[in-house]
């Protein structure tokens, strides 16, 4: 069923989509499931006086740059998804570490996905169009049993370059991805422990400034992460203005972009996928670009796509856009 661009020009009416027709609604994926809910019920805590510290408050804010924006946006999207940008090998693996943190799945996964988002963007073969509905396209696509997405399958479709590193198949096959996350828990917990203690604090004012640091600096800071991205599928893809004709219903959203650093001129991006660069007009900040021209001034990245057009506004056809870089 795939939905012819509109005339150059025109904006496409607002559409509703049925679910994938691979998705069996009445499975739920309890994993999933349960990792989404324990960590929102976590993440509560934050809202109670004895987890609180400012330190926790800034580590959770600082987070979602470097987790969010550094780990996800940068590292799992437009590096090892789309290609737009090459790192030394050890900055490549400690922005993929910085995203497997943010517990949004195995880079693999992540890339296979999101590449599939790209082929079908919006047609109901689409993993997690917000056409069906907002809350679909935010996270009730992950929830429930979807056969296109069945990782062996996928993974030979979309992510088969992904996977022919050798720390990047450790990830999907040993016990890191896990290992990588409970570390992480870990330093935040004993880190806080361990300063307190040295500033010569007791030991229970020391386990609290700890738990708070967990508290804050891991679990809040891991929904507060997962919503931003979720809003570049859900958001991004019902509200704010196009600059491109690309037969799907992304949008540019400053709201979003100021949440992702830069992701959310998604309909540039969706425009021309591979570029490195998702903000194409002077107003349309782009942080994580920013940051990437400066890891490039300083040799420390190459191969930097940038747009086709350096900036904008002529409207192209979606024939035009660069199809995912398999
Ligand atoms: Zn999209
Ligand atoms: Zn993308």
């Amino acid at each position: 069923m795939r939905n012819q661009p509109p005339p150059v020009g025109q904006t496409l009416p607002r559409r509703h989509l049925p679910l994938p027709a691979a998705v069996d609604r009445r499975r739920l994926l309890w994993s999933y499931a349960i990792t989404v809910g324990f960590h929102h019920l976590v993440a509560l805590l934050a809202l109670m006086p004895w987890f609180f510290s400012w330190t926790g408050v800034i580590l959770a804010i600082a987070g979602t740059f470097v987790f969010g924006a550094l780990g996800i946006n940068l590292g799992y999207h437009r590096m090892l998804t789309h290609r737009g940008v090459s790192f030394p090998k050890w900055l490549e693996y400690a922005f993929v570490v910085l995203g497997v943190c943010s517990m949004q799945d195995t880079p693999a996964r992540w890339v296979a996905v999101h590449r599939r988002h790209h082929e079908h963007s919006d047609r109901q073969e689409d993993p997690h169009s917000p056409l069906v509905n907002f809350f679909w396209g935010h996270v009730g696509w992950m929830l429930v049993d979807n056969r296109d997405l069945v990782r062996l399958g996928i993974y030979d479709r979309y992510a088969k370059d992904i996977l022919r590193d050798p720390f990047y198949r450790r990830l999907e096959r040993t016990l890191l991805y896990p290992t990588i996350i409970l570390s992480s828990w870990a330093l935040f917990f004993l880190g806080g422990f361990g300063a307190a203690l040295l500033a010569g604090d007791p030991i229970g004012t020391a386990a609290q400034f700890g738990a708070s640091l967990l508290i804050w600096g891991v679990f809040a800071r891991t929904v507060l992460v997962w919503h931003i991205t979720w809003l570049v599928n859900s958001a991004a893809h019902l509200w704010g203005y196009q600059n491109y004709e690309t037969g799907d219903d992304s949008r540019n959203n400053w709201f979003v972009a100021v949440l992702t650093s830069g992701e959310g001129w998604h309909n540039n991006h969706h425009a021309d996928p591979r570029s490195a660069r998702h903000g194409h007009r002077p107003w349309e900040v782009d942080l994580i670009y920013q940051f990437i021209r400066g890891m490039e001034a300083l040799g420390l990245a190459w191969d930097v796509a940038r747009p086709a057009k350096a900036s904008v506004p002529s409207r192209r056809r979606s024939t035009d856009v660069r199809p995912p870089q398999t």
